[in-house]
């Protein structure tokens, strides 16, 4: 293929795409690979399975979608031709919006079935035959047994976030959609951890795959991200400390329970914060309207569970605010996958109480470093049990709240002494809870200490020490 100078300034020339994917890819705006699909693309297109092990944010969507395109448009004919399943309609979205855009010259069509709508629209769609389909595996595996899907001549089949699959309980649905796949065809998996289901997975339906592994499930570098000791019904407070940050400028707080990230969310409301709750409750249309609003900044803190959140792509949100601990390790990259997405700067805060011991070590031992602990004067757990607490100044003010941790250091870019007060987090009273070190009945009642079994990857054997 060639690509006339003019045309010629990404750095996705050196892939041999076809000209209307190069021109999909320049009205997407980008400009240079990222290194999953610097690894990943001549892979898929020459054709072979590729296992990518990468988090959201990273680009794998464009990693997997470019060589799927770029080969459907070798031999045109009716679809469905490709099949991309992702575990939420968050994510199929964001991949069916990526896919158009980057197919927007190309002729080709999708179709993004998900439960919760209509079924009817995407019947008549599929009718249409068109050549990609992207869904989740509840509806597929649904509009499949109704013989209103077929699958017989689909070439390439992707697996996104393999690992929440799993974790959702998905993986009988993606056999049996698989089952019914051709048996000759192309396998794109991508997970951004590895349990033994998914490699499992991986070992049946991968053939000689191309293996391309990011960083291993570690946060992105440009993700500063700390761990917060505070007793259960601090956490209110700590979070308007958290938000009262100078460098907050958007927030996705996750919770443990639909009800909490409903609560919370009122109660942020009340407090005069922009902030909308997203949990599995809502239903598809309240959903778009919280995502809606959130992406356009009409709130800037979105209060979520982290199935409701799976997947979603909003650029630019500067915190990642764990109020309640994942359930698993690997969910905590997930998590804080939301912030730091290409290559933006991005903060974590997960708040630990005293019960989340044993989620603190087997987390450690999966992203293989310490998170850096940090105190808040007041509200901060005096716990003895992180061995390797060092005091690192107390953030008394706004704007100093995150102490150098030995993660990385972009803390400086965002304090170094400018007050920024364009696009700060904005409510009608900032509550001042810095240093305050009263309990005043503000807090949730129903917190309760957890039950343990939530950290499924702890190791009860391990012999390390409490900390
Ligand atoms: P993903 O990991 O696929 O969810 O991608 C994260 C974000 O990065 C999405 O908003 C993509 O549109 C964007 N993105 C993907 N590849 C590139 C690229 N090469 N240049 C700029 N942005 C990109």
């Amino acid at each position: 293929m060639t690509v006339s100078a003019s045309k010629s300034s990404t750095g996705f020339d050196r892939f041999g795409l076809k000209d209307s994917l190069m021109r999909g890819i320049r009205h997407a705006g980008f400009e240079s690979p990222r290194e999953i699909q610097l690894e990943t693309i001549p892979a898929g297109l020459a054709g072979r399975d590729v296992l990518g092990l990468a988090q959201t944010g990273t680009g794998k969507t464009a990693a997997f979608a470019l060589p799927l395109l770029d080969r459907l448009l070798d031999t045109p004919r009716k679809g469905p031709r490709a099949l991309v399943i992702a575990p939420t309609r968050e994510l199929a979205t964001q991949i069916a919006a990526e896919v158009r855009t980057l197919s927007k010259y190309t002729g080709l069509k999708s179709v993004t079935i998900y439960g919760g709508v209509s079924i009817q629209g995407q019947v008549n769609t599929l009718r249409r035959r068109p050549e990609i389909v992207v869904g989740c595996p509840g509806r597929v595996l649904d509009l499949l047994q109704r013989r209103l899907l077929r699958l017989d001549q689909v070439e390439t089949l992707v697996l996104d976030e393999a690992d929440h699959m799993f974790d959702m309980g998905f993986l009988p649905d993606i056999r049996r959609i698989i089952s019914a796949l051709p048996k000759h065809r192309q396998n794109l998996l991508f997970s951004a951890t590895m349990p033994k289901d998914i490699r499992r997975l991986a070992d049946e339906l991968l053939n000689d795959p191309h293996v391309v592994e990011l960083a291993n499930a570690a946060p992105a570098g440009t993700i500063d991200h700390a761990l917060y000791l505070v007793a259960e019904q601090r956490k209110r407070d700590l979070l308007e400390h958290v938000l009262a940050g100078d460098d907050c400028d958007s927030a996705i707080v996750f919770t443990r329970t639909k009800h909490r990230a409903k609560r919370l969310a009122n109660q942020l409301t009340k407090a005069g914060h922009r902030a909308v709750g997203l949990q599995g409750n809502m239903s598809q249309s309240q959903r778009d309207r919280a995502m809606q609003g959130f992406r356009s900044r009409s709130y800037d803190i979105l209060v979520a569970t982290d199935i409701a959140a799976r997947g979603i792509d909003v650029s630019g949100v500067s915190h990642v605010i764990n109020f309640d601990v994942p359930n698993t390790p690997e969910a905590y990259t997930h998590r804080i996958g939301r912030t730091g997405r290409a290559e933006l700067e991005g903060v974590a805060c997960t708040f630990v109480t005293s019960s989340d011991r044993a989620w603190v070590r087997s987390t450690e031992d999966m992203i293989g470093s310490k998170i850096p602990r940090r105190e808040v004067e007041g509200l901060s757990l005096d716990a003895g049990f992180v061995s390797d607490h060092r005091r690192q100044g107390t953030p008394r003010n706004k704007g100093q709240s995150r102490g150098k941790g030995p993660s990385r250091s972009n803390a400086q870019a965002r304090t170094n002494g400018k007050s920024r007060n364009n696009g700060k987090l904005r409510r009608d009273d900032r509550p001042q809870s810095t240093g305050r070190t009263r309990g005043d009945g503000r807090q949730d009642g129903e917190e309760q200490p957890r039950s343990r079994r939530r950290n499924a990857g702890f190791r009860p054997g391990s012999q390390r020490r409490t900390r």
